[in-house]
């Protein structure tokens, strides 16, 4: 007998499966068979957001009165209508379709899949239930609601200012007849006709946009029908959360170590307990279903909610989380800065009703800027924001160390709202959604400033994804912390100490030629030296150099940067790239009439380059002239240094090791033969490097020095394979034979050597 389920898990994925034993909520695991290949797997519980059972062979729906309707949303953004009946697991709940046309038998939900679930029944119907409201008494307030909706700044504006009411509806008129295609408002016309300062527009406005979004419940107190405490005891009963006190409730420290102080501030929320990755949380607001979804996108824990009175919250906050330390201030400030003075936010438009999710609302502008500074902190070079179809839930990846990874889901329901505030800020038409769009991000706090160069583009389904590339971001490296062998490091710096001629630094996308010609420049970066960097984005900014961007959409390109620089007065010149022959001819001339040249080209190695260039319509005796020398740079993932395991290597192994190297300069080279003399370490994973086995890279150089012999042999056209063994013969190490010897230094394994130089 099969049982047919489907599966939704917290990813948003679906499965079809058939179940293999019977499931007891209690259950840790589910033993099911895939529909599309059958085979035996075991699903761990806390992975799903809910099982929907499809068998209703011989199944009546059971008719019981008094049992509630509620509205169920779920993390992966599905929401649904159900009876709830009265039950008791810890893991979740089973519900039950309201009529027997459902095409399935029941669901049942896990509680960290929850997003927000909520009895049907009005508020006020749960207030008169418990004799604390008058039956009637709430059309009242409903009228009001109803009014401050629909309030018009105009009227607020006869309220509280000294012009006439006529005046005012007479300008209303005004407006009406104009308003239909421009955009004019009637506080605009009042400022124009002198009747009215900016200052009470803007108060006016505040009013309209407050007044829109009083709740029934604010009202309802405001009026002294209720007391705050019945209002939180009628809203936990709605959205089926127990009312604690907290005076009795002592929260654990591993609960409070899970938000910090900032963020307990801003959500107005008490962390009471953590077990299981499981954490329960105290808040006054339980109709906010955002609070949930920030929590749970912070600390990727599952999340449960129980409520408490907001003077009781912030109390307790006081009393156990203290005052904040400096570093929490610092992105406070920065946080502060962004949603306040750097951003224009557009105006709400009058006729917006706050019902839904949008760009405005502060916590979507807290979770957008949480991601860009989360990204900047973690190091990651781009953040990829990715909406799915459909009510597909929006990905959030981390490019690190070169690799992209999963670092945030968030529900379908803020994908639009995530988009469009990116959008803003980086002052783009979020009207435009079916063409491309580029602009930029910039945050700043008083130590530092942070650049993110924004993409948009249109993707299926309607939606559009933005990434973000993060600028400023890297900081140039002091020549000895980049990871040259010491052989290299000296040869190197004698090519940057000489007065002329040209460095080239080579690699594809991503290999760190710009981190490191910055390095070079640092090196070299003297009040008596003019320096001049011409960059496509400027990606690291140094004191003393100036750096100019270049813009190939407006015409200005490296080549007509350079020749601007070779008329201001120069010493050193860098051109971010050579992407042209012309680039090139005009970098190898400012080379040889007395400059120090720098420049970066997507080749793969020292030698390969030479030729390549040569090629291209240089002139080889020039060209040899005036190179110093070419670095060719690949960047490897490093072992993670907490984690990573000793271990002597199988003899296999090590002639894994020889053939790469190339086994007669293995030999030549004096490397070690015997494997119980040599230590190799091994990826394991841990906290710190985010169970990866990784963190952080190692360049891997290739450093060709323009020594005679090299420079005759240009001069006279020689073959790629030729220049290559006459580099080796001059001590020249290959791309992979400085990974191998980073291998036998316990710096990164061969898997990421292979990875970055075959
Ligand atoms: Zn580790």
């Amino acid at each position: 007998m099969k049982h047919p389920l489907i599966l939704k898990f917290l990813t948003g994925r679906e499965e079809q499966v058939n179940l293999l034993r019977p499931f007891h909520p209690r259950d840790k695991q589910l033993l099911v068979e895939l529909l599309r290949c059958p085979e035996e797997i075991s699903v761990p519980l806390e992975e799903l957001c809910y099982i929907m059972v499809l068998d209703k062979s011989g199944w009546q729906l059971p008719t019981k009165e008094g049992e509630l309707v509620e509205h169920i949303e779920t993390t992966t953004g599905d929401s649904f209508d159900l009876r709830v009946p009265a039950q008791n697991y810890k893991s979740g709940f089973y519900a039950f379709p309201i009529d027997q046309k459902a095409s399935y038998r029941n669901i049942f939900f896990t509680l960290h899949g929850i997003r927000q679930r909520r009895e049907e029944r009005p508020l006020s119907d749960i207030l008169e239930e418990h004799g604390w409201l008058q039956e009637n008494a709430i059309d009242e307030v409903l009228d009001e609601q109803e009014k401050l909706r629909t309030r018009k700044v105009g009227e607020i504006l006869a309220e509280k200012s000294s012009v006439p009411t006529e005046k005012i509806e007479e300008l209303a008129q005004q407006t009406e007849s104009v308003s239909a295609g421009s955009k004019v408002r009637i506080g605009d016309l009042l400022i124009q006709a002198g009747l009215i300062s900016r200052e009470e527009v803007e108060e006016a406005l505040e009013a309209q946009s407050k007044g829109k979004k009083k709740r029934v419940g604010e009202l309802l107190i405001e009026k002294g029908l209720i007391t705050e405490e019945q209002l939180l005891m009628a809203l936990s009963a709605k959205f089926r959360m127990p009312v604690v006190d907290l005076q009795t409730i002592i929260p654990s420290p591993e609960a409070l170590d899970a938000l910090t102080h900032n963020m307990v501030m801003q959500l107005k929320v008490l962390p009471l307990s953590l077990e299981n990755r499981h954490l329960t949380v105290a808040t006054s607001d339980p109709t906010d279903p955002t609070i949930g979804d920030n929590l749970r996108f912070f600390t990727n824990l599952s999340v449960d909610f129980v409520a408490a009175p907001a003077s009781e919250i912030q109390e307790a906050i006081e009393k156990h989380y203290g005052r904040s330390d400096d570093g929490e201030e610092q992105i406070a400030d920065l946080i502060g800065e962004l949603s306040s003075a750097q951003i224009d936010v557009e105006e709400e438009s009058d006729d917006m009703i706050d019902s839904s999710v949008s760009e405005t609302d502060s916590q979507i502008i807290t979770l957008v800027n949480q991601v860009l500074l989360d990204g900047f902190r973690k190091g990651a070079s781009d953040i990829h924001f990715e909406p799915g179809l459909g009510n597909q839930p929006l990905q959030i990846r981390y490019r690190i160390d070169g690799i992209c990874a999963v670092a945030h889901q968030i529900a379908n329901g803020y994908k639009r709202a995530m988009i469009s505030r990116i959008k803003i800020i980086a002052k783009l038409d979020i009207a435009e959604r079916r063409k491309p769009q580029s602009g930029k991000i910039i945050m700043r706090s008083d130590r530092r400033k942070i650049e993110f160069r924004v993409e948009t583009t249109p993707t299926a389904g309607g939606q559009e994804d933005a990434v973000l590339r993060i600028l400023s971001s890297s900081q140039p490296l002091n020549i000895g912390e980049m990871g040259f062998t010491e052989s290299n490091r000296q040869k190197f710096t004698e090519m940057l100490e000489k007065p002329y001629g040209i460095i080239l630094c080579v690699g594809p996308t991503g290999s760190g030629k710009t981190t490191t010609l910055h390095s070079a420049l640092s090196h070299i970066n003297t009040p008596e030296r003019k320096i001049w960097t011409a960059e496509d984005p400027v990606e690291i900014t140094q004191p003393g150099l100036r750096q100019v961007q270049v813009n190939p959409k407006i015409g200005f390109t490296f080549d007509q940067a350079l020749r601007s620089f070779l008329r201001a007065d120069p010493d050193v010149i860098m051109i971010g790239e050579m992407r042209d022959p012309e680039t090139a001819k005009i970098a190898i001339e400012a080379s040889l009439t007395g400059h120090l040249v720098f420049s970066t080209l997507h080749t793969n190695s020292a030698t390969e380059t030479v030729v390549r260039l040569i090629e291209m319509g240089l002139d080889p005796y020039n060209f040899a002239n005036a190179l110093l020398g070419v670095l060719a740079q690949r960047l490897a993932r490093r072992l993670c240094k907490q984690c990573c395991k000793a271990y002597q290597p199988l003899p296999a192994e090590l002639e894994q090791l020889q053939y790469y190297y190339g086994r007669s300069n293995y030999e030549a080279h004096g490397l070690p033969k015997d494997p119980k003399q040599i230590t190799l370490y091994r990826a394991e994973g841990c906290s710190a490097c985010n169970k990866t086995g990784y963190r952080g890279r190692i360049a891997v150089h290739e450093l060709l020095p323009a020594t005679e012999d090299i420079r005759r042999a240009i001069k006279e056209n020689i073959l790629l394979e030729d220049l290559r063994d006459l580099a080796l013969e001059n001590g020249m190490h290959t791309l992979m034979m400085d990974g191998i010897g980073k291998i036998l230094a316990g710096h990164t394994d061969l898997e990421q050597i292979l990875r970055v130089c075959m």
